[in-house]
This record gives C-alpha cells, structure tokens and sequence, in this order.
C-alpha cells in the first residue's frame, strides 16, 4: 500500500543518499511515519470520534506547530512519531553512512518534539505523544480516556459553550 508521505516528497533538504541500504531505510522510514497514524485515525474513526487532521496551533511568539490528530473541543493534541525520525529507544537507529548528517538532525528532531509539547501544555493543551510501534487500539483506548477526563474538565470550567 503506498502510503503518500507526509507534505508531500519534500525531500530535498535530505542528502543524496549513499547506498541503496540507506536509501531503501530511508524511503521505508519515511511512509511508516503515515501508515500508523493512519491506522490510529482509523480507530478512532470507528470509534466515532471526530478530530483534525494535521491541525496547526499558533502560539506567541513561537514557530506554528502542527499536531497529527487534534481533537480541539478538549484541547488534546496527539502525535503519532515515527521511531526512525523521533529516535524511539526500541527501535531508533542512525544510519552509519551520513552518520554526522543524520546524529544531529535525529537529535534535533527529539528537542524540537520536546519544545513543541512544552509549547502546546503551556497554552493548555494536553499532549499524547504515540510511537509507530504502539497498537493502534490501545493508542485509541487511551485517547478516548483522555477525552473523557479533559470533557468532564471542560463541563466543570469556565463555559465557553452555549446551550445545556
Ligand atoms: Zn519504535
């Protein structure tokens, strides 16, 4: 199944690849990043659960963020990462070939997730971060707990709501 990667084939910020191994765990890399998400969306699609894909928030002063899943009602914010771009400690390698390419930017990757969530909490939101490797169903199960915590939050503050 070709999965189309995310934003497209913007991939020409990557160095030329310099094996076909690291080009083949490049391109693989780069579609898992979708497939599982997808399969999330899937879920909790099922489930009857509405959200925004690909959802961007802007905070003050800090660079737009975009959030794979959104359910923007409970202000949830859910990542799905891939193990290969987000260094998940089961499965995150660094390629050897371009290794001082790839070392940094793996690195950075981490940081910026890191930033990103301190951002959206502070502008409260809750933040759910998923590996690729997570089943689907229990990523589901704990997004549909989450919302009903952060409902019954939003039942008992301030409402912004109208009507009952
Ligand atoms: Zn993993």
């Amino acid at each position: 199944v070709g999965w189309s990667g995310r934003g497209g084939s913007t991939n020409a910020a990557y160095p030329t690849p310099s094996t076909p191994y690291v080009r083949a765990i490049m391109r693989a890399n780069r579609s898992r990043d979708t497939g599982p998400e997808l399969r999330l969306r899937h879920v909790l699609h099922s489930a009857g659960l509405r959200y925004r894909v690909n959802y961007t928030i802007r905070t003050d002063g800090k660079r737009p963020i975009t959030v794979d899943v959104a359910f923007t009602r409970v202000h949830l914010a859910v990542f799905v990462d891939g193990c290969f771009w987000h260094s998940c400690p089961e499965h995150g390698t660094t390629p050897a070939a371009n290794a001082t390419y790839w070392s940094p930017k793996l690195a950075r990757n981490v940081e910026r997730d890191r930033e990103a969530s301190a951002t959206l909490e502070l502008a409260g939101w809750t933040v759910a971060r998923f590996w690729e490797h997570d089943e689907p169903t229990r990523a589901a199960r704990r997004i549909v707990d989450l919302i009903g915590h952060l409902s019954c939050d939003v039942r008992v503050g301030i409402s912004t709501q109208s009507g009952n």
